[in-house]
């Protein structure tokens, strides 16, 4: 689920990517943008115009948990992820997993796509946020990106959301010394 916030994050709020400009989607193409996002081979969401601005109002929600999770303010990123399960209702069930057996799943108070997004994201960063994997929330360092990630390395020591980032910052520390 964490990986999902970052997509939400990383396609609906305003910033930068790299060095190129991300706007929010605009109104009358964000259904689109949104359905692209979640939709995989077997889940093909209905997704409004109004609840596409409901997954824009919640990317800019799990932008503050990350971004605060990245500077180490764990207070601001776990109380913003309080908020969110509340206004969500997230609810602990077990569903019958595909492959047999069960999968612990959150539901949300209603049958509602961004409510139900919303929940499963919101538990999904707070085990994370009340685990060890607090860490594991990152904002890209490299300037002017402010693209967000969740860090599977095993050292725990990933400092930008891609390799194109990686790289940029590469070539300019080494134009740097050569300076
Ligand atoms: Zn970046």
């Amino acid at each position: 689920m964490t990986e999902q916030a970052c997509k939400l994050v990383n396609a609906l709020t305003p910033g930068h990517d790299g060095t190129r400009v991300v706007a929010t989607p605009p109104v009358g193409r964000r259904a689109e943008v949104v359905r692209d996002l979640l939709a995989r081979p077997d889940y093909k969401p209905q997704v409004g115009e109004a609840a596409a601005d409901g997954m824009v109002a919640l990317a800019e929600s799990l932008r503050i948990v990350f971004a605060a999770a990245a500077v180490g303010d764990l207070d601001t990123a776990a109380t913003t992820v309080n908020v969110l399960l509340r206004e969500m209702g997230s609810v602990p069930q077990l569903d019958r997993a595909r492959g047999g057996g069960w999968a612990l799943h959150f539901h949300g108070r209603e049958p509602d796509l961004v409510v139900g997004w919303g929940a499963g994201i919101a538990a999904g960063l707070a085990l994370a946020i009340g685990s060890d994997l607090a860490g594991r929330l990152g904002l890209c360092q490299a300037d002017p990106c402010d693209r967000v990630f969740v860090d599977t390395s095993k050292n725990a020591g990933r400092r930008f959301c891609s390799t194109r980032c990686q790289s940029r910052m590469k070539a300019a520390a080494h134009r740097a010394r050569q300076k």
